[in-house]
């Protein structure tokens, strides 16, 4: 017999998060700036593992929160440290999508370019999709330009100047990306051919004389994109991820890539397993043809129902994942590969989240595959992934990438705090 005065075992929160993948080698990053990197790593999991095991602390919170951290920092690819588009723009964009717990569960937003952290942008938009008219966002999922502006100025969100984006660093990856100088004389001279004038707009006098002392960029070296994202389980069971970018280097404007895509650069769901459909099947099928066909169509949850004798019926369990991509997010378009990584694990109860993330993301995953002979020629299907699945009442930390490397920190199963670039410590 149940005991109803028995409270739900409380689950154990887990958090991990990125700072971007790529073509990271140790060549091309030096042990003094591997330091920077790992010590501005360990202080935003650091505090945000403390706020997750505050009271109520809740998923959508503390991975928001720990992106908003990683936006702060101009050693990623978000917020202030942004890359620039081809016609030397700035344009963000970000994501939040929880397993459960709201209407809307996933939103992007893209085009942005004057609210200070995006990600908070895309957390209101779910936030606020529990009311009426969305808080003015309606039902949509995705929003892009001037109408985010508009809104997060209506929600009080802090808006900045663009030029608060801009740093050196990312302006010199600009400028050799498109084989120009980055200095200010040369850059002087280029505007003055295009259109008479070679002075500098107040916004971009930064770019020359802020930040020269910039430890991040020695000028020389190709760096990694640096997208940011966070993905939490909390105490109730509920998985969030939260992602925010620039994009990637000399985009063209109005660009839309991964990240605030639904299914491509991140994805959370929910599901549930009998127990009859989680056994060992003899011929162990790929896909479990009544679990899509009803997560598909709902209403033929009806017509496929057996009744039966309740004390027999076996217990359904909750499981769930949640990802966040980073990399070349053409190839996780045309591959929807959150979604499909998500997916792998849900069809198949037999495979492990971490055995999905690598089919799509590890080395001759399918991210890799969909390169052809194009693979590490100029970028296309490089990545990794982060993500935590929860199965039998327990979160498990998942990662994997195919590329040089992936900044990535972490909570152990022990509890510990771990932080990585390589697959092995650096
Ligand atoms: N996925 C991002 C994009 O393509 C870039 C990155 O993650 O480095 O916009």
């Amino acid at each position: 017999m149940s005991d109803f005065s028995e409270k739900p075992t409380p689950i154990k929160p887990r958090i991990i998060i990125h700072g971007g993948a790529g073509n990271i080698t140790r060549d091309n990053l030096p042990a003094d700036l591997w330091s920077t990197y790992r010590s501005s790593l360990l202080s935003i999991l650091h505090d945000s593992t403390s706020k997750l095991s505050e009271n109520g602390a809740t998923a959508l919170d503390i991975a928001t929160y720990a992106v908003t951290q990683l936006e702060n920092n101009p050693l990623f690819n978000a917020s202030r440290g942004a890359v620039f588009t081809r016609a030397g723009t700035i344009e963000l964009e970000a994501s939040v999508m929880v397993s459960r717990g709201y209407r809307k569960r996933g939103v992007g937003v893209m085009g942005v370019t004057k609210v200070k952290h995006p990600i908070l942008l895309a957390r209101e938009m779910l936030m606020r999709g529990e009311l009426e008219d969305g808080g003015g966002a309606q039902g949509h999922c995705q929003l892009t330009g001037d109408v985010c502006e508009e809104l997060a100025e209506g929600w009080e969100l802090e808006m900045v100047d663009p030029s608060y984006f801009w740093t050196r660093k990312r302006w010199e990856e600009h400028r050799r990306g498109l084989g120009k100088s980055w200095e200010r004389g040369e850059y002087e001279d280029e505007k003055r051919r295009a259109n008479g004038s070679g002075s500098l707009e107040r916004s971009e006098e930064g770019l020359f004389d802020g930040l020269t002392n910039d430890p991040s960029w020695n000028g020389k070296d190709y760096l990694p994109q640096g997208t940011v994202g966070c993905v939490v389980l909390d105490s109730t069971g509920t998985l969030c991820v939260a992602t925010s970018t620039g994009g990637i280097t000399n985009k063209l404007p109005g660009r839309v890539g991964d990240t605030p895509t639904l299914g491509a650069g991140f994805w959370a769901e929910e599901w549930q397993v009998t127990s009859a459909a989680a056994a060992p099947a003899p011929s162990s099928p790929l896909i479990d043809v009544a679990s899509f066909l009803t997560s598909c169509l709902p209403s033929l949850n009806a017509y496929l129902s057996v009744p039966q004798d309740t004390l027999s019926m076996p217990q359904p369990k909750r499981r769930a994942a949640a990802v966040s991509g980073t990399g070349n997010g053409d190839s996780f378009l045309r591959l929807a590969a959150a979604r499909t990584a998500s997916a792998i694990a849900r069809f198949n109860h037999h495979t492990s989240f971490q055995t999905a993330v690598t089919a799509v993301a590890g080395p001759n995953g399918m991210l890799q595959q969909s390169a052809e002979d194009r693979w590490h020629q100029t970028g296309e299907g490089e990545g990794g992934m982060i993500g935590i699945e929860l199965d039998a009442g327990a979160g498990k930390v998942v990662a994997d990438f195919n590329c040089g490397g992936m900044f990535r920190a972490w909570v152990d199963d022990k509890g510990r705090e771990n932080v990585r670039v390589f697959r092995d410590d650096f």
